[in-house]
């Protein structure tokens, strides 16, 4: 029995002739041609005065960090229901996180919690695009708009998504996205900050790069100019190896999301009717990048022995995202119950441009088996957190 993987990054042979031609320039660093070329692209697509590449997206919301000024104690204000490199981005600079409550129909941050949330040590919010389904960008604007708040969008799951006829990744003034491997456009490892603002993408390019310009860029000048350190930077560079590769990979969104929507489209078939999971709700004026595929299990279905049994047939899964506020890190006494509900009993099935429609139908079915076999009777389980 062959198995079926959650993920699967579609890599191939024009990445690898990419890569090949960056090997023969001898310049595999960083801000080199390649990132240069990945950059001006990035901002074409999205309309963005700066497009920063980076190593990956935690760094990109940790450059936006600093480039908006948030000062040791300032609250930014974050979406729960997410991987929670939101929040970190907020710690590494000294601020505190305050998690917001989200949408139970969608995942993504609720306008309503964040407006609630509001206070006087506030500066701004961090919304994401919750694996790939953008937020609610009209009612977070004029929150923020209404208090003097910077927004950014964590758009790190939604490349080729859209809201309201806009690219995700143009969603805030400020976005981050990511290019790893298991999202739907990669380099293995990447990341690029936007902005319509070109002195914040210079701040955040300069702070990538150990707080000087382009040391390829200061090779190609005649004469012999010190660059001099006006910064404590960081080397948050993407290497010119992942920006070819990004090149290729930029190309093909269309083309692979093509692919993630017809595996949407047809789970949502297969999976119809089946009144022990709710399926994925994309509202009328956005689309989805399917960067993971999530269902919601009924509260009677043992969600572990749904995955194990998932896992014994060959069919890959996990269990989504996480409720931030629920980490021990964060030490929080915050609630958000939406979150932490979605955080017990979503389960992500296998979601990628590889998937054949067999191997969807095969996902279909071992899964209708599952949640039969591990349906409690009646009462309502106490499901572990
Ligand atoms: C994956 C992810 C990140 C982190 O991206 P990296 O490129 O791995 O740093 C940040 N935010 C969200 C919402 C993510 O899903």
């Amino acid at each position: 029995m062959d198995t079926i993987p959650q993920v699967h990054a579609s890599l191939g042979e024009q990445e690898l002739a990419a890569v090949a031609e960056v090997f023969a320039s001898g310049w595999p660093a960083g801000q080199g041609p390649r990132g240069k070329a990945l950059e001006n692209q990035l901002a074409e697509r999205y309309g963005a005065g700066g497009a920063v590449a980076l190593s990956n997206c935690g760094a990109a919301l940790h450059l936006a960090m600093l480039a908006l000024g948030v000062r040791p104690g300032d609250e930014v204000i974050v979406a729960d229901f997410t991987f929670p490199a939101p929040a970190h981005a907020v710690r590494y600079v000294g601020g505190v996180p305050v998690f917001a409550d989200v949408r139970a129909d969608t995942g993504t941050v609720d306008p309503r919690a964040v407006a609630d949330l509001v206070g006087p040590r506030t500066v701004g919010v961090i919304a994401v695009d919750t694996v790939g389904l953008p937020a609610d960008y009209a009612e977070l604007q004029s929150i923020v708009d209404r208090h003097g708040l910077f927004l950014v969008e964590d758009a790190a799951c939604a490349v080729g998504a859209t809201y309201q006829g806009r690219e995700a990744g143009a969603l805030a003034p400020v976005a981050c996205l990511s290019f790893h491997g298991r999202k739907g456009a990669t380099s293995g490892e990447g990341g690029a900050l936007l902005t319509a603002d070109p002195a914040l993408a210079a701040d955040a390019r300069l702070r990538s790069s150990f707080g000087i310009g382009s040391i390829f860029d200061q090779a190609q000048v005649v004469g012999l100019p010190i660059p001099r350190f006006t910064e404590i930077g960081y080397n948050y560079k993407l290497s010119d190896i992942a920006a070819a590769i990004m090149l290729v990979q930029l190309g093909r969104v269309g083309e692979l999301l093509e692919r993630r929507r017809a595996v949407a489209a047809r789970y949502a078939e297969l999976l119809a009717g089946e009144e022990l999971l709710t399926l994925p709700h994309v509202p009328q004026d956005r689309t989805h990048a399917w960067q993971t595929y999530m269902v919601t299990l009924d509260p009677r279905v043992d969600r572990a022995g749904v995955a194990a049994e998932l896992r014994a047939r060959g069919v890959g899964c996990g269990h989504g995202t996480w409720a931030c506020h629920l980490q021990p890190v964060y030490e929080t006494k915050q609630t958000c119950p939406v979150s932490a509900d979605l955080f017990r009993r979503n389960l992500a099935i296998p979601m990628h441009a590889e998937l054949t429609m067999d191997q969807v139908e095969r996902v279909a079915d071992v899964l209708r088996g599952a949640l039969r076999a591990h349906a409690g009777t009646g009462e309502v389980r106490e499901v572990a957190a």
